[in-house]
């Protein structure tokens, strides 16, 4: 576990909470976290001085972007245990990634075939296999959760066929916190022979990765949720089904030989690539994992469950707050409602006292239209929060409350 001494050195890493004059809080870490110096100082080094594309020309600054570039995709493979190098594809993030796999796996999918998905994935992970379930005439069909949100394993097991073709499941929910139980899913799925796309944009800075003993056919997560830069994501896939896909867009980067009358496309990772990458997001993304690794992912984990905990404890004093999905196994996230208070009321006070929270449906309006809900106020805490801002945050929620009675 962190020291107060060791959390305070880790908050002057990030130059948003270390310049933070006015005392702000930032409680909305699973819509994005803050970013530390050394990644954006990498990111301002590399746009100053060293600024090229990759791949396309023969001089020394192209040579240290491709050079660097190769190189940040084995830190990734490393980082997520995947097996080879080709494995790791660029992207803008989780939703590019979700919509590359869901468009480039259309030639796969007959009519009547089916896509499971459940009810509790953020819309990134719904409308792409809508979309793709409509084009092709296939069902896409939905695990129902419980009334505080967990999955029906039972109903799933019941919904797998020889039909099933694909599951896209997310790790953990960006509404709820909650820990899908996907090493289950991808065993059942994979006697079935579907494939399973796992969406970690919530897991990825919490829980330590390895792809091949998940055994997931594609991994997918977000780099700004980690510490990070914006506007880069990653899917992993297994090669041998990366391999077999189509390219998702065509130009640039993508092919061995362009012709009138036919493209050679280039292997991977270069055949889903097409177009000029974000190169300084990817060279800054090294720092982003540095930075949770030197800090140890399971210490992590083990300090935000802690905030979570002291929050669960001292929320419940509050009379008619219901807190959604408080089990044992937590995360970082945590969801509620107050009696007779909109969640949009309450955020909107509190930002008043510069304190930043998410309300709403979360991206999730199925899940909350399940539970007939309008949204929630969930507050999401990241390696940086402390005890005493959770203390802070209570004496202005009980203060807001006050106010909207
Ligand atoms: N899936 C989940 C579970 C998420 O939490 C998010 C971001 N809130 C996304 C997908 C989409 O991520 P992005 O906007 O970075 O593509």
């Amino acid at each position: 576990m962190f020291s107060y001494e060791e959390i305070q050195q880790i908050r002057n890493q990030f130059p948003m909470l270390k310049n933070n004059e006015n005392k702000n809080i930032y409680f909305d870490n699973a819509a994005t976290t803050q970013k530390t110096v050394q990644v954006i100082n990498t990111i301002k080094k590399y746009s100053c001085n060293l600024n090229s594309n990759v791949n396309r020309s023969v001089h020394f600054l192209d040579k240290f972007t491709t050079n660097s570039l190769e190189l940040n995709r084995k830190h990734m493979k490393y980082f997520i245990n995947a097996k080879y190098r080709e494995e790791i594809i660029f992207t803008t993030g989780t939703t590019e990634s979700i919509n590359l796999i869901a468009f480039c796996i259309s030639k796969f999918l007959k009519k009547s075939d089916d896509i499971i998905i459940s009810h509790s994935e953020h819309h990134s992970n719904i409308i792409p296999w809508q979309v793709l379930s409509q084009k092709n005439n296939a069902n896409l069909k939905v695990i129902p959760v419980n009334s505080e949100g967990a999955l029906n394993i039972r109903v799933f097991k019941k919904l797998m066929t020889k039909k099933t073709k694909f599951i896209a499941i997310s790790h953990v929910t960006n509404t709820f916190g909650i820990i899908n139980p996907i090493n289950k899913i991808i065993k059942t799925a994979h006697k079935q022979n579907s494939l399973v796309l796992i969406d970690g944009s919530q897991a990825i800075s919490q829980i330590t990765i390895d792809v091949q003993n998940l055994d997931c056919d594609f991994y997918v997560f977000s780099i700004h949720k980690m510490y990070g830069p914006t506007g880069l994501g990653i899917l992993y896939g297994k090669k041998q089904i990366l391999d077999k896909l189509p390219p998702y867009k065509c130009g640039g980067g993508m092919i061995e030989k362009v012709t009138f009358r036919q493209t050679l496309l280039a292997g991977l990772p270069f055949k889903l690539e097409a177009g000029t990458q974000n190169m300084a997001g990817i060279i800054g993304t090294n720092k982003a994992l540095k930075f949770l690794l030197n800090c140890s992912i399971i210490k992590v984990k083990s300090y935000e469950t802690k905030l979570l905990k002291y929050a669960i404890k001292i929320l419940s004093n509050i009379n008619g707050l219901q807190i959604y999905y408080k089990n044992s196994k937590l995360t970082k996230i945590l969801s509620f409602n107050i009696e007779k208070i909109h969640s949009f009321d309450l955020g909107k006070l509190l930002t008043n006292y510069g304190i930043a929270i998410r309300t709403g449906a979360h991206c999730a309006q199925p899940l909350m239209e399940y539970l007939k809900i309008t949204g929630t106020i969930r507050i999401s805490f990241a390696i940086y929060n402390t005890i005493e801002e959770i203390d802070i945050f209570y004496k202005y929620l009980i203060k807001c409350l006050e106010l909207l009675s």
